[in-house]
């Protein structure tokens, strides 16, 4: 041990490695972390934190139109100011990230603000100062990074999500490419905003391997806010107009003009240049550390949590992952973490909660099923006169009674699926839900009373 510098160096300082390094450390490990970036990682800096808070803006739209059927008068037409949600939103990360490295430093974990790289079983270059650090062992905790491949004339156009946060202005006009939680969560609030915006997409649907009924309410929602959706097409040339903005060309269709180009289609996990390769890591197909169930790649002193290893890519499992590994590996304490059972959203308007298995995958998995679904008005929208609909399935198995998944989309289907996943986590029945007494009166209470499978 002596031969050591730190117990533990942790390469990234986002969310799976910041938990990491500060539970490793109260473990009474010496741990140093390296971040090249900002300290906080894409969910803080980049991702599910900003995003938030603009989803939230972008929903001040409808409320306005509502309120009047509640009573309210508005004193006058309401508008919105861009550049003040965009430095309010910056403030708040920068507040955030403050209090990531106030963690960092409260736990005494040495803290080192460039890129480092991985020299060895047991060594790390860092490559500003060229210090090399000898750890005991080494946490991969560098995340993902947003892909466009292959590559098409022009791609460099277009922007991902880490630039769409600091836009100097509002664009007129936004063309989304791609079809996943990005895409959908981008073109939702845009247009919320006030931008008229496009998403183009390669599958004949968006959102692959969600829900099936989920899948296609949501695009008929979509379509219902004014998005317009190009699908079963992709962007083959991209240039730049005169006045700045861009023209998309199509593989079929007309080509799309537009300020604002957002590519979102997909994220690859961080690890070129890491150094892995030449240190004996075994990596996957799209560059994934390769890790077994204890988050152990195939050189016992380097580990990986989070993005980088591509299993299931959110903060609160990189969170888990995190704290598992400095609790098996520091605290005598070992665990895993279930990747199977996680509960998600997607914060589109309206949104998706979903947890465990969709219809289709459990019929895949050779399960006989009840299906339960309910679609309803919400309450609110009775008054306000706005045309919405929350829909709820329960996938449930015929032998066990026991219910392998839950999808919501509407208002707080985030919100209701977290409590929901709890019950899902425990193995819960559908006598278990029946059982349970509604609560009155809300939209969550439709999941405790549904009580005819659908034929
Ligand atoms: P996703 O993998 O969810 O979606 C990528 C989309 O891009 C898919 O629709 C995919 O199509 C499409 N695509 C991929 N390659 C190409 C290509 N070459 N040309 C055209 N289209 C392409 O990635 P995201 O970037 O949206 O998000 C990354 C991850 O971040 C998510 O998987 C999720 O884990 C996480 N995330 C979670 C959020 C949340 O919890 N709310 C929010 C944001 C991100 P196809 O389906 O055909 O493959």
């Amino acid at each position: 041990m002596a031969d050591f510098d730190v117990d533990l160096f942790v390469i990234g300082a986002g969310s799976g490695g910041t938990r990491a390094a500060r539970i490793a450390s109260g473990h009474g490990a010496r741990v140093m972390i390296a971040e090249e970036d900002r300290i906080g990682g894409t969910c803080v800096i980049r991702g599910c934190v900003p995003k938030k808070l603009f989803v939230y803006a972008s929903r001040f739209a409808e409320d306005f139109e509502d309120a009047a059927g509640f009573g309210w008068t508005l004193p006058g037409e309401p508008r919105f100011d861009w550049p003040t949600l965009r430095d309010a939103v910056a403030n708040e990360v920068t507040r955030l990230s403050g209090l990531y490295r106030k963690g960092l430093e409260g736990a005494k974990v040495q803290i080192r603000e460039e890129r480092a790289v991985v020299e060895g079983p047991h060594e790390v270059r860092l490559q500003k100062t060229g210090e090399l650090v000898r750890a005991r062992h080494i946490l991969v905790a560098t995340g993902g990074w947003p892909t466009f491949e292959p590559p098409i004339p022009g791609g460099e156009l277009g922007i991902s999500s880490n630039e769409i946060f600091h836009l100097p202005q509002l664009p007129k006009r936004m063309l989304v490419v791609g079809g996943g939680y990005i895409a959908l969560e981008f073109a939702s609030l845009f247009a919320r905003l006030g931008v008229a915006v496009t998403l183009l997409h390669r599958g004949d649907n968006i959102l692959r391997g969600f829900d099936e009924d989920v899948r296609v309410r949501l695009r008929d929602a979509l379509k219902e806010a004014g998005i317009t959706l190009r699908l079963g097409c992709t962007v083959d040339r991209i240039e730049e107009l005169p006045d700045g903005s861009r023209r998309a060309h199509c593989a079929h269709g007309d080509p799309i003009e537009a300020e604002v180009v957002l590519v979102a289609t997909g994220r690859r996990p961080n690890t070129k240049g890491l150094g892995l390769e030449a240190a004996g890591v075994k990596l996957g197909p799209v560059g994934e550390v390769m890790v077994d169930e204890n988050s152990a790649s195939s050189v016992p002193s380097i580990h990986a949590v989070g993005d980088v290893t591509n299993r299931v890519n959110l903060t609160p499992v990189a969170i888990r992952e995190g704290h598992a590994f400095a609790d098996s590996v520091f605290g005598g304490k070992p665990w895993t973490v279930d990747h199977l059972t996680v509960a998600s959203a997607v914060f589109t308007t309206p949104e998706i909660g979903s947890v465990g298995l969709t219809e289709q995958q459990a019929y895949a998995a050779g399960y006989e099923l009840s299906v339960f679904e309910s679609a309803f008005r919400p309450m609110k929208a009775t008054i306000s006169g706005r045309q919405e609909r929350i829909y709820m399935k329960l996938i449930v198995d015929k032998k066990s009674d026991r219910v392998l998944g839950v999808h919501i989309l509407g208002h707080d289907a985030g919100e209701i699926i977290q409590a929901v996943g709890i019950a899902v986590t425990m193995g819960a029945t559908k006598a278990d839900f029946d059982r349970t007494v509604a609560l009155h009166p809300s939209a969550a209470e439709e999941l405790v009373t549904m009580r005819t499978p659908r034929a």
